[in-house]
């Protein structure tokens, strides 16, 4: 038989094991969460194998067991997964840490954070750990389907784990033995775990026993098969819930659509309530399920949505997709092709309908996405239109900074003659405000759409022109402005110096011999009111926020 062997946790996981096992009492359901959710991962892998592999064709019933038991202050998580070999067991549960680990404790570093997000964590790839939240011993039975021994792999949380041969034969799968802590002991009371079950894990699509008893405390229903109409709010939520690891929060909204030609697939998707990028969390890596008939291929497929939509969760299941479609091919499928394009167009009328019908959710979805979809509508030329329709910007309107105009809006208040659609950027609103460009704008009342995010800029410069109209900056040479009505004087930019009014021209002159080397030109303007002078950029320059951001992202 082989030795037990010790090893010790990497660095992150130490880290990691120490806060949990401080977790505060009612974030711990979501280690029975967590687990449940690993078997259940197990068995869809298993599930796959039976399908795909012959010799594995016979795989036995695909299941959970709970086992409680009160007195000894044990639970027992079994499953008939795939089990894992000795490496894995190394390898998963302690010395590879997924890479948003390290991400994931940075941001909870401070301990009332801590306490308000520690529910991710199964979002990060550390949910086993938090097992540690609930037990001061864990012990993980395991055996491969593609090994003869089973394995057993002990720790207490701390330092380090251990890691040796079992000698009685075992059952494949995993088995999780949890050694309760004094103050967690009713995660052994039937009803409680009955209750979180029912709260967490009613989406696994394997059935959950409950031993000795074996009643099947779980309903297994996949709600996107079912007619939309027969799915409750409650049900969808749920899902999302299932999906995303989160615990209390519901989506912002969600799709569901079903489509039977030319490609047959069902799909939910769901719009996260936040987005955690903007907290400073680590680029969102999840995507959505992909399931083949109802048997899941792969999770976090990010194949099925461009890059710019990955904040959403959510699982498709298609009828004309073959089981054994790999990783690698996914990309050259075009099945996943197909379901893809189909897929953003509802996605886009989805988020159409919600600005037109729920102005406010839509609101709070830009407030806190819109960033996602401006990247969109760089990258993604040929959904650019589309998109350009869903970003919001800040603008002269109501200038308090709120990122609420949509292109059409500041198209509909245009007035007659004005050709083109103006905007401004700067590095906040303030600074916006004080630009002396505004004056001639403020006096005439044109809207400018007033960029305050660094991305706006990069935004205007992709899409160039909106409904035919010029994006244009208003510090540039050549603004066109609209012929103000009953003022002659309306061009704003006088082309020839002998416009100028007599004795002008010699000012010009000064200023032209003082900084001449340093601009192209100078020249009298009407587009200033108050301020004596302003700098503008040559036609075809970019904005002088773009030259600053340029600037900066240089350095
Ligand atoms: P994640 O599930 O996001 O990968 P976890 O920390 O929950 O992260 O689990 C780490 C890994 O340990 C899993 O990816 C899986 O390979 C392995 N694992 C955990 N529980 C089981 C189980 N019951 N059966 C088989 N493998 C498991
Ligand atoms: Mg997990």
């Amino acid at each position: 038989a082989q030795e037990r062997q010790e090893f010790t946790f990497q660095a992150e996981i130490k880290q990691l094991l120490h806060l949990l096992s401080h977790s505060l009492y009612q974030s711990r359901e979501i280690a029975l969460r967590e687990l449940i959710s690993n078997a259940s991962d197990a068995l869809d892998k298993m599930r796959f194998v039976a399908l795909t592999d012959g010799a594995q064709r016979d795989s036995g019933p695909l299941e959970i067991t709970i086992e409680p038991d009160e007195a000894a202050r044990r639970l027992v998580i079994r499953d008939t997964g795939v089990g894992m070999t000795r490496e894995e067991l190394v390898a998963n549960l302690g010395t590879i840490a997924h890479s948003g680990s390290g991400e994931f404790l940075k941001n909870l570093s401070t301990e009332a954070k801590a306490k308000a997000d520690l529910s991710l964590i199964g979002q990060f790839g550390v949910g086993f750990y938090s097992a540690f939240m609930i037990a001061d011993k864990v012990q993980v039975r395991s055996r491969s389907y593609r090994d003869e021994r089973g394995w057993e792999w002990e720790s207490e949380g701390t330092g380090r784990f251990t890691v040796e041969a079992v000698e009685a034969p075992l059952p494949r799968g995993t088995e999780i033995i949890l050694h309760l802590k004094e103050d967690a002991k009713d995660f052994a009371i039937p009803y409680r775990i009955k209750e979180i079950v029912r709260r967490y894990s009613s989406f696994i699509p394997h059935p959950i026993k409950l031993a000795p008893g074996d009643e099947v405390i779980n309903d297994q229903k996949p709600i996107w098969v079912e007619p939309k109409r027969q799915v409750t709010e409650e049900q969808y939520d749920r899902f999302y819930q299932h999906l995303s690891h989160h615990t209390d929060e519901k989506p912002l909204w969600h799709l569901h659509v079903s489509v039977d030609s030319p490609i047959q697939f069902h799909a939910v998707l769901y719009s996260p309530p936040s987005n955690l990028e903007k907290y400073g969390f680590p680029r969102m890596e999840h995507g959505v399920s992909l399931c083949a008939k109802r048997v899941l291929v792969q999770n976090d497929c990010r194949e099925l949505l461009p890059d710019y939509l990955r904040f959403l969760f959510g699982l498709v299941d298609s009828e004309d997709l073959p089981l054994n479609v790999s990783r690698e091919t996914l990309q050259d499928n075009s099945v996943i092709r197909r379901i893809r394009g189909s897929l953003l167009k509802s996605i886009f009328d989805r988020l159409d309908q919600l600005a037109k019908d729920q102005p406010d959710a839509f609101q709070t979805f830009t407030d806190q996405f819109g960033t996602l979809l401006k990247e969109g509508a760089i990258v993604d030329a040929p959904q650019r239109d589309r998109l350009a329709k869903l970003i919001r910007f800040a603008s002269s309107h109501k200038a308090d900074g709120k990122l609420d105009v949509a292109l059409d809006d500041y198209v509909g208040r245009m007035p007659e003659g004005q050709k083109r659609i103006y905007f401004l950027g700067g590095p906040d609103l303030a600074a916006i405000e004080k630009n002396p460009n505004l004056e001639v704008f403020r006096k005439r009342k044109l809207e400018v759409l007033y960029l305050v995010e660094p991305i706006d800029e990069f935004v205007m410069n992709a899409l160039g022109s909106y409904g035919g109209k010029p994006l244009t900056s208003i510090d540039s040479d050549d603004l066109d402005l609209p012929d103000a009505p009953g003022d002659a004087e309306s061009k704003v930019e006088t082309p020839e110096d002998e416009k100028a009014e007599p004795g002008f021209a010699r000012v010009l002159d000064l200023f032209r011999e003082a900084i001449g080397g340093r601009v192209r030109d100078v020249r009298e303007s009407h587009r200033l009111t108050d301020s004596p002078c302003c700098l503008v950029n040559a036609d075809g320059a970019l904005s002088t926020q773009m030259q600053r951001i340029l600037k900066m992202a240089n350095k």
